[in-house]
């Protein structure tokens, strides 16, 4: 079953969808911004690091949706290696699928 989570982005109201839903995602996604509808859906199966950086990279493309591919997965890696630098990726949470 899809999880749909309210979320925020420039004071936006948006919503995070975890879903498996390919008529969303396309059939090879791990994820997508939906301008639109102010959707960010995630691959419901992703877990740990591999959600939480799907989860980072989305809402990157919604809050600077001019920003080119490459600058979103360089934001989204710094990011993840800082959070992993801080040991906030080890927690038993992030290896639960949502
Ligand atoms: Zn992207």
């Amino acid at each position: 079953m899809d999880k749909a989570i309210p979320c925020e982005i420039r004071g936006s109201k948006w919503t995070c969808l975890f879903t498996s839903d390919n008529r969303i995602l396309g059939p090879s996604n791990l994820g997508r911004c939906i301008y639109d509808s102010q959707v960010i859906a995630i691959r419901k199966r992703l877990t740990g690091t591999d959600a939480i950086g799907t989860t980072i990279h989305e809402w990157l493309h919604g809050f600077f949706p001019d920003a080119r591919e490459e600058v979103i997965l360089q934001a989204e890696s710094e990011l993840l290696s800082l959070l992993d630098s801080l040991g906030m990726l080890a927690d038993e949470w992030a290896s639960d699928e949502i």
